[in-house]
């Protein structure tokens, strides 16, 4: 028999298999010796009260073993000689629609301008060492996109649990923890995403797909309003529909469809600093507990969220137990981001806080408005840094009351950070704003505003800075067809996971769209063949016009 509970236990009671069937036991009042085995299905940290507890749902299994997979692998057959479809950009977008166009019998050939996953990494060292951007190879760009580096944080707004659910399926199936199928908050760290990626790289290539780092798309080939292909900056030709999953930070690409009249619209951005805490602190003030968190918490997370004169301002991408990162990706330009490995072991905890920035606050109204104030601020701020990748930065009330500070704690980031005052040269209204909601989060969480706690400039990249429109049904660019935006830098995607569900459904889209097409040329084909076998001589068909495009 199978039967499903839920429980609510103590920290050093979810930390042991023993402990839980014990829990079961003593709480549902089942002999110790029925449960053959428990499954978790759910665990997610209530720590709203003085006493954290742990809310588990668990299969238990009494008498029996279980049968099914903790996940449905996907079968991925081989593809070699099927119609092929391009995807530029080996990001979370393009990886997984890649290998969803597998799924669905089509071949992917990825085209990847970064390096791979393990050459990427020495790029990286490089920026905290000798503050040197490689523009091809950087944190936003290489294997794996911006999410090759980042946190590995799994969740996303998305309500479609069983879309969510298959991505995380398919991150298990090439080698991520399976906890990350039941925990609430799934997170699998940096130190791990590098072997998954690699994994699903693997598949594509062992199924008869392509990938290719190293391979800048410099232009897409266009006849007659339609997408027919790429061109690279190695001088290939690649040609089929083209999946366009290049991340935000792309700006060459943005700035290649702005100058080719290629519809494109400003939306929305949130932007603002990093800040970071001592571990410790927060661990105390989300955990209610001067000790901190013990031995069995994780190191706590927040999500802090207000309005300041209708203006959005929250936190974003937090990352307990982790460390701020270098972001850009040219020379000339300082962002911060954050990271963690998969233990969240480090000294301090950071996250984004930022406030929203709408089009109509910025002077300009064309299509690149927004990205060229993110890179603006993203330049003064390297200014600021002395023109390196050393970061500005503030005590967190020495900003509140808008004084430069005399000293700085020392932080995460590993490029180093120097005194500055941000609230002079960042944007007035982001400055007031921000400074507003610090104070209203202080108040609602003792301790959190601090002079322990130091805030980093500038963080910019929290989403595209434009939204490339799309049929909503077809999901190709709205004039163009042939062409499926995707992802994050199309404007469709907040993170990992929704980068994933998007490049999958963009994947389904280029599949239906093939399946139109042939469906048209049959329909032509018999048309052709009835007209002639009516009049006996060769008459242009409906689809005659389709076919010369
Ligand atoms: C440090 C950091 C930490 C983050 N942490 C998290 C997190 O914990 N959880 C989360 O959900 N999100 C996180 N994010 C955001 C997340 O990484 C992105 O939302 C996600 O990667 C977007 O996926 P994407 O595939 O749409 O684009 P990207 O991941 O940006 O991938 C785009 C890819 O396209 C390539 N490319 C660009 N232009 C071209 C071209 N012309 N030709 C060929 N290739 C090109 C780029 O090199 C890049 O590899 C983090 C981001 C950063 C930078």
């Amino acid at each position: 028999m199978i039967k499903e509970y839920q429980l609510c236990v103590l920290p050093e009671q979810a930390a042991s298999e023993q402990a839980i069937r014990q829990a079961i036991s003593l709480e549902k009042g089942i002999a110790p010796g029925d449960i053959t085995a428990i499954r978790l299905l759910r665990r997610s940290i209530d720590a709203r009260q003085r006493t954290v507890i742990i809310d588990l749902n668990v299969r238990v299994y009494l008498h029996e073993a279980p049968t099914e997979d903790e996940y449905q692998p996907v079968d991925y057959k081989n593809v070699e000689g099927k119609p092929q479809v391009i995807i530029v950009g080996a990001g979370p977008g393009g990886l997984f629609a890649a290998l969803r166009l597998i799924e669905l019998g089509l071949r992917p050939v990825v085209v990847e301008r970064g390096k791979n996953i393990h050459e990427r990494k020495k790029d990286l060292a490089l920026i905290s060492r000798e503050h040197r951007i490689n523009p091809e190879s950087n944190y936003c760009f290489g294997e794996g996109g911006a999410g090759a580096c980042s946190d590995g944080k799994l969740y996303t707004r998305s309500k479609k649990r069983g879309n969510v659910d298959k991505i995380l399926s398919v991150l298990c199936q090439h080698g991520a923890p399976t906890h990350i199928l039941s925990d609430a908050h799934p997170h699998i760290g940096t130190d791990k995403l590098p072997r998954v990626i690699e994994h699903m790289r693997n598949t594509i290539i062992a199924c008869g797909g392509e990938v290719h780092f190293g391979t800048r798309m410099d232009a897409l080939i266009i006849r007659n309003k339609k997408v027919e292909g790429i061109k690279t900056a190695t001088g290939q030709t690649l040609n089929g529909p083209v999946i366009l999953a290049t991340g935000h930070s792309a700006r060459d690409v943005y700035r290649w469809l702005a100058d080719h009249r290629i519809a494109i619209e400003a939306k929305g951005i949130a932007v603002g600093v990093r800040l970071e805490h001592p571990v410790e602190l927060i661990d105390q003030i989300q955990y209610h507990n001067k000790n901190g968190r013990g031995l069995y918490l994780p190191a706590a997370e927040y999500s802090f969220v207000t309005q300041v004169e209708g203006r959005g301002v929250y936190s974003f991408c937090m990352c307990p137990g982790g460390c701020i990162v270098p972001a850009a990706s040219a020379p000339g330009q300082l962002v911060v981001n954050g990271m963690s490995p998969s233990n969240r072991g480090t000294r301090w905890s950071n996250a984004g806080m930022v406030v929203q920035v709408r089009p109509g606050d910025i002077a300009a109204d064309h299509p690149l408005a927004m990205m060229d104030f993110q890179e603006e601020l993203e330049k003064t701020c390297w200014q600021q840094g002395g023109m390196t990748q050393t970061a500005p930065a503030q005590r967190m009330f020495d900003f509140v009351r808008r004084k430069q500070s005399a000293d700085l704690p020392r932080s995460s980031y590993s490029p180093g950070i120097i005194s500055s005052p941000l609230h002079e040269w960042m944007p007035k209204n982001i400055t007031k704003h921000l400074t507003e909601a610090l104070k209203q989060f202080g108040k609602d969480n003792l301790g959190f505003l601090t002079n322990q706690a130091v805030i980093i400039g500038v963080e910019t990249r929290t989403s595209a800075p434009l939204r490339i429109p799309r049929d909503p049904e077809t999901l190709q660019h709205i004039t163009l067809k042939g062409l499926f935006p995707c992802g994050e830098g199309a404007g469709y995607a907040g993170g990992i996971a929704s980068a994933a569900i998007d490049g999958e459904r963009c994947a389904e889209a280029v599949a239906q769209s093939l399946v139109r097409r042939a469906g048209r040329k049959e329909t032509r084909s018999t048309g052709k063949k009835e007209k002639q076998s009516a009049d006996g001589k060769e008459t242009p068909s409906a689809g005659g016009k389709e076919a010369r495009e």
